[in-house]
């Protein structure tokens, strides 16, 4: 990977496809526009609760907020049965009808044609529940593109847990110094970190709502198409 450091911002410039055998990306903030997922827990979420309870917004926010700081970064956080029944409505049902506003990051699809022509074996992995997997696939279909699709849930652990590496190991073997991992979330890369995969990289603007992060504990990007060079054009 050939990085650039320019006033605390480190950025890539260029990755070595030839040293990478096996590309691990992640879905939501990624390849998906996040702005979906901020919008779905931060107001459709509380708007919810706050018209069954009839409540005030404030008061549902009052409410939720210490319990997504509970859940945070646990597979709770991520289980829409855990949701449902803490917040007493079917959370399921209520993305689905808000699906619409799910989209692709930019340059995201470009991105994967590339790497689908490319000799990699290219796999998803994502914390979204299988529900949550299945509404966003239906409104942006990423299956064609993959080798091989997987919610952490199949292995009863997120990417933030150790187990969850050795599972994916286990299920799908690979070199974790030719493995390469683009995620928006940096405790999720410090993990996958741990277990020694080797190239790692984040998102400068998972949301595209959202401020641009300057300062990033791990090489950035702000699009994919600042990491083509190297593959073939689709
Ligand atoms: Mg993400």
């Amino acid at each position: 990977m050939t990085l650039k450091i320019e006033s605390n911002c480190l950025s890539v410039t260029a990755v070595n496809w030839q040293a990478i055998d096996t590309v691990f990306l992640d879905m939501d903030g990624t390849l998906l526009d996040l702005q979906f997922d901020n919008e779905f827990w931060l107001r459709t979420i509380p708007n919810e609760y706050a018209r069954r309870q009839t409540i005030t917004v404030e008061a549902a926010k009052a409410y939720l907020e210490p319990i997504f700081i509970g859940e945070a970064g646990k597979l709770n956080w991520y289980c829409l049965d855990f949701w449902s029944r803490t917040l007493g409505f079917n959370v399921v049902k209520l993305k689905e009808q808000v699906s619409h506003g799910i989209n692709w990051r930019p340059e995201a699809r470009e991105f994967l044609e590339r790497l689908k022509a490319s000799h990699c074996d290219v796999v998803l992995i994502t914390n979204a529940h299988p529900e949550t997997l299945r509404v966003k696939l239906e409104r942006v279909n990423l299956t064609p593109w993959f080798d091989q699709v997987y919610s952490s849930h199949e292995f009863g652990e997120p990417k933030e847990s150790q187990l969850f590496w050795e599972r994916l190991q286990s299920a799908r073997p690979f070199a974790p110094d030719r493995s390469l991992f683009i995620d928006d979330s940096e405790s999720v890369l410090a993990s996958a970190e741990h277990f020694g995969i080797k190239h790692l990289i984040t998102l400068r603007q998972p949301d595209s709502q959202g401020p641009i992060r300057l300062v990033t504990q791990y090489p950035a990007i702000l699009h994919f198409d600042e990491i083509y060079h190297g593959l073939a054009d689709s």
